[in-house]
């Protein structure tokens, strides 16, 4: 059917005077909060439990984000990464867009609330970034967190196989399976995962043997 034209049968009358608009009334209605970012120097009580000498970066080559994100249940909340100094503007970009794309995190604190034990952490369902360690699971290998260039996003609904043949944490079986759909599981196409190969970085999730919650800039 072709939609019918209207046409106006009469203009309407020329306002003289204009009316005031209407003052926009007060509301106790808070505005939701935006995404807002401060990054700070790291001192040595950041990083107590994730820095020791001999670590391939220190304090210096580290900054912290203090960041808004969107909790499971909505809730806008803060929490904070450390990271490579020389990639905090590809974190803060990448945690802005998955924000704003309304990405749901359980919790990011500081990996010294577990002591920097990566399995208690990943347990917690935490995303973090620096950890200096080793890979979870292949004890040979230094992890690619003791740069601060990887990070970990929700450990417990993005889980990992190690090559050892054991998904980590233990708590996460119900999420090896990916076709489920909860909040805070990442795929190839969630805005964060776009977001750190656009910037030249990787997502774990696609290995042989996947890592779900690990992207890593380069
Ligand atoms: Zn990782």
């Amino acid at each position: 059917m072709t939609p019918r034209r209207v046409t106006p049968t009469s203009k309407p009358s020329p306002r003289l005077t204009p009316e005031p608009l209407p003052k926009p009334k007060p509301t106790n209605k808070q505005t939701p909060p935006g995404f807002n970012a401060v990054i700070s120097k790291v001192n040595s009580a950041d990083v107590q439990y994730t820095y020791r000498a001999g670590c391939p970066v220190g304090p210096s080559q580290l900054r912290k984000i203090t960041m808004t994100f969107r909790a499971y249940d909505g809730s806008v909340r803060r929490g904070e990464l450390i990271v490579a100094a020389s990639h905090v503007q590809a974190y803060t970009e990448t945690f802005r867009a998955a924000f704003n794309a309304g990405f749901r995190i359980n919790r990011m604190d500081n990996p010294n609330v577990w002591h920097g034990d990566d399995e208690a952490m990943m347990a917690a369902d935490n995303t973090s970034a620096f950890n200096c360690r080793a890979v979870t699971g292949n004890a040979s290998r230094v992890s690619p967190h003791s740069y601060g260039t990887a990070f970990d996003v929700n450990t417990r609904r993005n889980p990992y196989l190690a090559v050892n043949d054991v998904w980590y944490p233990s708590n996460s079986a119900i999420w090896i399976d990916r076709s489920k759909r909860d909040a805070g599981m990442v795929s190839s196409s969630s805005t964060i995962t776009r977001q750190v190969i656009e910037r030249g970085g990787i997502w774990g999730g696609t290995w042989v043997g996947p890592d779900y919650q690990h992207y890593e800039f380069r």
